[in-house]
């Protein structure tokens, strides 16, 4: 099991903002914005590379997640960026995919 299947499981805490049959939403342990949550899917993808066109349902499910979530955290008016690093060199550390929600203050673009 995943870091995060077990997050997604209840076996170890997190602070879950949002949860459905397919997604799960919670705050990142060491944030980097004032908002800063994942969102994961529950099915252990390691990352967007390892997706199928099996998955294409489940990865409009993420971003619905990553919507809603935005919404209901207060960040529709100020704006937000949703980031999916992907592989070594976008500095993936965890490998089950997910979308890191930023937001609450200005963000640089382009990132690092
Ligand atoms: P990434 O670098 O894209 O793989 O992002 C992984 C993210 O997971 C990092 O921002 C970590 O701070 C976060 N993270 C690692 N362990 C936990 C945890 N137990 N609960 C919440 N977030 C975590």
């Amino acid at each position: 099991m995943t870091l995060f299947e077990k997050i997604a499981a209840h076996l170890i805490p997190a602070d879950i903002v949002y949860e459905d049959e397919h997604t799960v939403a919670f705050r990142d342990l060491h944030p980097v914005a004032p908002v800063h949550v994942l969102v994961i899917p529950r099915k252990p993808l390691a990352r967007l590379s390892e997706a199928s066109a099996d998955d294409v349902a489940l990865l409009g499910e993420c971003m619905q997640t990553a919507r809603l979530v935005a919404t209901q955290l207060g960040l529709d008016d100020g704006g937000y960026r949703v980031v999916m690093n992907n592989g070594d060199d976008a500095g993936q550390t965890v490998p089950h995919l997910h979308l890191h929600i930023l937001g609450g203050r200005p963000l640089t673009w382009p990132p690092g």
